[in-house]
């Protein structure tokens, strides 16, 4: 099994989009695919959101990144770190 960071391959899909690739094909979407890095599952980090009253923002306790919303900043609506890849499973 490999291991693929989906938010590196969304970015790289947005870079055709913003070059604005009229045709995209199967064997585009096959390639970045196979040519994305591997991730070494066994090195996960694990943290947890924590409320910054300064910002009023959440911010991730590793790399201290503010946590994506959906709209309203109490409503983190992701259970990992968007920059650091820290899954929020610590109390
Ligand atoms: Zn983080």
């Amino acid at each position: 099994m490999r291991t693929i960071d989906v938010d590196k391959l969304v970015k790289e899909l947005d870079n055709y989009k913003t070059g604005n690739v009229q045709y995209f094909s199967f064997t585009t979407l096959q390639w970045l695919i196979d040519n994305m890095a591997t991730v070494d599952i066994s090195v996960i980090k694990h943290g947890k959101w924590v409320y910054d009253e300064e910002d009023e923002k959440f911010r991730c306790s590793e790399c201290k990144h503010s946590a994506s919303t959906d709209g309203d900043y109490r409503q983190v609506c992701t259970p990992y770190c968007q920059e650091c890849g820290a899954k929020m499973d610590l109390k």
